[in-house]
């Protein structure tokens, strides 16, 4: 079993200009090998291989000297392969065009081996020993450790460790149904009772500073000190948010899953929702895609199951007691009462009880195996082929509601 651990490095100064070095020799062997790729495909329209461009390392070493002298070795090899794996995310549809690495971002260099851990340190090769701080202890195999540099001039370590697979996971085997939103963040069904998590809205709360900020950034003249000065306090609010909503999904992820063995989502279509412009900045501050993908790994390394469910699933306008489905449910409507059977709902407590249920029924037709994403074959209206952008006009409460409006159910 794989297990990361982020650690905090406290580099001395002569560490730190080795780590410049280093990441600067990275950075230029990326830069290299994505302009010869781009050459490459533009000159006979083939992909070069990975093969290729590691075979022009011993070359560009006598070349350039100083990408012997200043850069582990194995830290370029790990360039190539990752850029590799950067071109296979592009193909497979996973992730845009890679870039060009400039040294205004975030730093990175990976090592594949030789990385130990020794006492309060890491003894890191071509860096010398550097000061940790390990606020867990390092157990198993160390596979791979990446050292990074933060726009605001932390220094961290991740390590991939093999461990033995013997983590003392706190095991409750309720189901639950999630139904993910803007207003809650999270509505839970454990089959008994909803219990609701609100919204943190990370990013809300630090929007007047964020904006304070960055325009003071703006009207500082391009390269002055000043300018580099606001821009470091605008990274370090975006590294605040960030740190804060990450602390929050890892808590509430963790919280979850050691009540439960199963739990179920609707899939939600992320990607395409961020494009709406009003709600873009909302959903990408909520953090739903991270959260799925929490809940996704902590459940695997307690051997549950996370099944998501198609987002056309008509999770909030069927009523969870008798099944009738509504045609129609406006986002205002927060309670209803079934005309069917006459029992009262709480919107956000019926659809998760409903995506529980589905989950269920899912996970049953399928014996317990996977796969586990399904969708009920619900068709679009031919004469809405847009991306929805536009008719999401409301001020809509939940995205996949909207979604659901515009679906024909068989
Ligand atoms: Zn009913």
């Amino acid at each position: 079993m794989l297990k990361a651990v982020k650690v905090r490095l406290y580099p001395t100064t002569e560490q730190q200009e080795a780590l410049a070095k280093s990441f600067g020799c990275a950075r230029w062997y990326w830069n290299y090998a994505l302009n010869a790729c781009i050459q490459h495909y533009e000159e006979t329209g083939k992909s070069l291989k990975l093969n290729v461009y590691k075979a022009y390392l011993p070359q560009l070493k006598v070349e350039h000297p100083w990408l012997k002298e200043d850069c582990y070795s194995a830290v370029l090899q790990c360039v190539a392969i990752n850029l590799n794996k950067a071109y296979s995310n592009f193909f497979e549809g996973r992730a845009k065009f890679p870039k060009f690495k400039s040294k205004h971002h975030e730093q990175s260099i990976q090592y594949p081996q030789n990385v130990k851990v020794v006492g309060d340190c890491l003894e890191i090769p071509k860096i010398g020993v550097v000061k940790a701080v390990l606020h867990r202890p390092i157990e198993g195999k160390v596979k791979t450790v990446t050292i990074s540099k933060t726009p605001t001039d932390k220094y961290f370590a991740s390590i991939l460790l093999i461990g033995d697979g013997e983590v003392g996971f706190v095991s409750g085997n309720k189901t639950l149904g999630i139904d993910l939103g803007l207003k809650d963040f999270a509505i839970v069904h454990d089959g008994e009772e909803v219990t609701k998590h609100s919204n943190p809205k990370h990013l809300k709360r630090h929007e007047k500073n964020l904006a304070r900020k960055h325009k003071k950034f703006t009207r500082k003249v391009k390269g002055s000190n000043s300018r580099n000065k606001y821009k470091k306090l605008v990274a370090k609010v975006h590294e605040r948010v960030s740190n804060s909503r990450q602390d929050f999904l890892h808590k509430l992820s963790r919280k979850l899953v050691d009540e439960s063995q199963i739990i179920v989502v609707e899939n939600l279509h992320i990607k395409g929702m961020v494009r709406n412009r009003k709600l873009s900045k909302s959903i990408s501050d909520v953090g739903w895609g991270m959260f799925v993908n929490f809940l996704d790994y902590k459940l695997k390394a307690k051997d549950g199951q996370l099944i998501e469910i198609g987002r056309f699933f008509p999770s909030s306008k069927t009523c969870s007691c008798c099944g009738h489905v509504v045609d129609e449910l406006t986002l205002d409507i927060r309670e209803w009462h079934c005309p069917k059977c006459e029992i009262h709902h709480d919107r956000d407590g019926n659809a998760a009880l409903n995506i529980r249920k589905e989950g269920l029924r899912i996970l049953q037709n399928n014996g317990g195996g996977n796969p586990v994403i399904a969708d009920r074959g619900c068709v679009r209206p031919p004469t809405r082929k847009g991306k929805g952008q536009r008719s999401m006009k409301s001020e809509a409460h939940t995205v996949p509601d909207f979604l659901r409006c515009w679906v024909v159910h068989p």
